[in-house]
């Protein structure tokens, strides 16, 4: 995967709060091409391995608990410096922090239940979007 792509998922509460539309809205107006989407809901497992750099962490059950809680969009996002533009977009992990306009402050209720997941470098990036496409799953 080339390095002007980054990896999102729309989270179950914003999936269940009828956000799907509007989010997409905002990131195609940012100027992000989807390059793969899916509608689809993680298992325990894939909970567990996606976000297992955060397996120490005392809010680990409940993340893994909420990301399974419900369906989700996965997408790969194509601009050029998308993981740093996109990261700006979605704004700071607690919705409360996150600058005005921006996707979380928009859309996230708590900073367990955050709307949004992107990518935090090229790296994980490449690895977030092969954990949820196949290469021909991607155009
Ligand atoms: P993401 O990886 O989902 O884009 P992020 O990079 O802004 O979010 P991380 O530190 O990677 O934040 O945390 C991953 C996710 O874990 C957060 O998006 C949030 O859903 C959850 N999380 C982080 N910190 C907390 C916390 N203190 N309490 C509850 N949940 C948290
Ligand atoms: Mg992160």
């Amino acid at each position: 995967m080339s390095t002007n792509r980054t990896f999102t998922m729309i989270k179950p509460d914003a999936v269940k709060n009828g956000h799907i539309g509007a989010i997409l809205e905002k990131i195609t107006a940012a100027g992000f091409k989807i390059v793969a989407m899916k509608y689809t809901q993680l298992s325990l497992r894939d909970a567990q391995e996606f976000y297992g750099v955060h397996r120490e962490r005392p809010f680990f059950g409940e993340l893994v608990e909420f990301m399974t809680s419900g369906t989700i969009v996965a997408a790969i996002l194509e601009k050029e410096n998308a993981v740093e533009d996109f990261r700006a977009l979605i704004g700071a992990t607690n919705p409360a922090d996150a600058a005005e306009g921006t996707i979380r402050k928009m859309f996230a209720t708590s900073i367990g239940e955050n709307a949004v997941h992107g990518s935090d470098s090229d790296e994980n990036a490449a690895i977030e979007g092969a954990f949820h496409f196949s290469g021909r799953e991607i155009y």
